[in-house]
């Protein structure tokens, strides 16, 4: 039995997978008790009437092409927020194993360990340093029961990169203790590489990517964890069986031919420009506190009356995100790069 097997639930370790019905498309299926006619108004490629491949290959093989990794390295979840509960899920005994979170961050991890009844170890960001990460403060809640230290980077809702180094010396450090989840929904807005590629060396790290920001598929509900083998078959016992929409595969397909990924990077240009000019913007509005410089698709920023600004951008019909109950983020807002047209109106609201 391998330290994975050891950190993980040893009931989980022990289940028996579902056994979903055989997937074998050179054969006409009878065996899924499926209708055998499309419903009306059915253009998918594959047929609605038809559950859909768990863990589609196709899609494996497009993300492990997307994100430069081996197919058995990659689990395909309902967003990535499903990874992060399947993660939770399958190493945290509930009542006595716990997980890491440094905030000001993503509130998922936490809500994924209450589901599961683990508990909750917050180790803050360095507020007063911009959000680092506090690498030794973390190291020392590491005790034999936190099975899962959770990172985000860029983190949400902070906007900076976590330092990679320090990343890669805490996962060193918690090797075969305890599986290092680095979120990297952002990534790609950051220019900076993924960690992803360390995990030949480091076995505990596990990436968590998404689709639903750089992509724009946030509706169609994809995302990947990207981990040892082990791991991505210890979740693939956890995950529900046929979890991948039919029709969210075949939309994320598209998204993911050469064409498409032009597209999409030249989005990704649009949008660090743009990022550019609103933080050069907001730095001049005198409203403005202060302001962090982002790696991500999104600026935080201090007002002097958050109140104030919230209510005028509401006028503008233009929805920000109130994040001053956030610890650290007292009279904080953050605010998504729109389009331009957005970001202008946005700009004049708050001028
Ligand atoms: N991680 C981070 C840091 C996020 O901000 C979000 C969504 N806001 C997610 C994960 C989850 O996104 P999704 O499930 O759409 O991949």
């Amino acid at each position: 039995m391998s330290w994975i097997s050891d950190l993980a639930r040893p009931d989980i370790v022990a289940l028996k997978a579902y056994e979903h019905a055989k997937w074998d498309p050179a054969l006409e299926r009878l065996h899924a008790n499926e209708l055998p006619w499309r419903s009306i108004g059915d253009d998918s490629a594959a047929g609605l009437n038809r559950y859909p491949e768990p863990q589609p290959r196709q899609l494996l093989d497009c993300l492990a092409s997307l994100y430069a990794m081996p197919r058995e390295y990659v689990l395909v979840g309902r967003g990535s927020d499903e990874p992060i509960d399947l993660l939770v899920r399958a190493f945290c005994r509930a009542g006595q194993d716990s997980v890491v979170i440094c905030p000001p961050t993503f509130g998922m991890y936490s809500v994924a360990a209450a589901i599961q009844g683990a508990g909750v170890i917050p180790v803050p960001l360095r507020g007063a340093q911009d959000f680092e990460l506090d690498e030794k403060a973390v190291l020392e809640q590491c005790g034999a029961n936190v099975k899962l230290v959770f990172l985000c980077s860029p983190n949400n809702p902070t906007g900076n990169l976590l330092d990679p180094e320090a990343i890669l010396r805490l996962a060193a450090a918690v090797r075969e203790r305890a599986i290092v989840a680095v979120d990297e929904a952002y990534i790609e807005f950051s220019g900076a590489p993924s960690l992803s590629r360390h995990i030949e060396r480091l076995p505990n790290l596990a990436i968590l990517r998404t689709l639903s920001k750089a992509y724009a598929l946030a509706g169609a509900r994809c995302g990947a964890l990207l981990a040892h083998p082990e791991i991505i078959a210890l979740l693939r016992k956890v995950i529900p069986p046929y979890a991948i929409a039919e029709l969210s595969m075949e939309a994320v397909l598209k998204v993911l031919e050469p064409g498409s990924l032009e597209v999409s990077q030249a989005r990704l240009q649009t949008l660090r420009a743009e990022r550019a000019r609103l933080e050069y913007a907001l730095r001049r509005i005198p409203g403005v506190e202060r302001l962090w410089n982002s790696r991500s698709n999104f600026v935080l920023v201090r007002f002097k009356d958050a109140a104030t600004a919230l209510a005028r951008t509401r006028d503008a019909r233009l929805l920000i995100r109130d994040v001053r109950g956030y610890p650290g983020l007292e009279g904080c807002l953050r605010i998504t790069v729109g389009t331009p047209d957005q970001n202008t109106r946005l700009l004049e609201a708050l001028a």
